[in-house]
């Protein structure tokens, strides 16, 4: 299969402490990889490592065949990698146009394809990001990432914390995403919208990998032992 992500026996440290054991994974152009295991099993510090906001000490990343190992942490956005980060991160003084427009890089995704995929911010465009209700800042943060014209969207936890109505529209753009041929790497607590969406999954115990195949795969028996469910 033609590869757009690779990770080989990636580890990563916080200072002294070992976080990161050898995580592998693979994503092909337009898959969605759902990235699971219990909480503090090393899924956001896969994506930080990704993003090249934590060294990678050992092992190799690799996007479209090109090493990212060594890469500056300012052009992990140049590479092509859109982060929509846990927690939501807009500029909060910055009016919704101006959190687009800061994040532009020149590609398909411009603020009028933004706003086709989250009308609710067509609407908000004047208004200051700190205003907006923590569903639009989420359809705020991935409109970012998408503003890059990224060739792999990176989700973490990005329903957490929102009302049922709000998720299932989050949930929604996800899927018309996937539909527009977007490559989507996601951390997500539900497994039931997860299976809904994603292509194939990744699961990690102690920060590396212990299992990896079809979302259709993954089987009760594999989601009780590496999942608690
Ligand atoms: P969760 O679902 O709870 O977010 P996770 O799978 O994303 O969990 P990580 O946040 O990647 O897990 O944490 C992996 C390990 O690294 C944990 O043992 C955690 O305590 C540790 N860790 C995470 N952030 C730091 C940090 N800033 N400094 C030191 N250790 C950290």
């Amino acid at each position: 299969m033609s590869r757009l992500l690779e990770l080989d026996g990636v580890c990563a440290h916080y200072g002294p402490v070992q976080a990161l054991f050898g995580v592998t994974l693979r994503m092909a152009p337009g898959e969605v990889l759902a990235l699971m295991g219990r909480n503090g099993m090393g899924k956001t510090t896969t994506i930080r490592t990704i993003m090249r906001l934590l060294p990678c000490r050992a092992g190799t990343i690799r996007l479209d065949g090109c090493d990212l190992s060594r890469l500056a942490p300012h052009h992990a956005a140049r590479a092509g990698l859109g982060l929509v980060p846990e927690g939501r991160r807009c500029f909060a003084p910055l009016t919704v146009a101006e959190n687009l427009s800061v994040a532009a890089r020149p590609g398909e995704w411009t603020q009028a394809r933004v706003v086709a995929l989250f009308p609710r911010l067509g609407e908000r465009m004047g208004q200051r990001a700190a205003t907006l209700s923590g569903g639009e800042q989420q359809m705020l943060a991935i409109g970012r990432a998408l503003m890059t014209n990224p060739r792999l969207l990176i989700l973490d936890e990005a329903t957490e914390g929102l009302a049922p109505v709000v998720r299932h529209e989050i949930w929604a753009a996800i899927r018309a995403l996937k539909a527009q041929g977007m490559a989507i790497l996601l951390v997500d607590k539900s497994l039931a919208e997860l299976a809904g969406v994603a292509d194939r999954a990744t699961i990690l115990e102690r920060g590396a990998t212990v299992w990896s195949g079809a979302m259709a795969g993954l089987d009760d028996t594999l989601a009780a032992r590496y999942l608690g469910v």
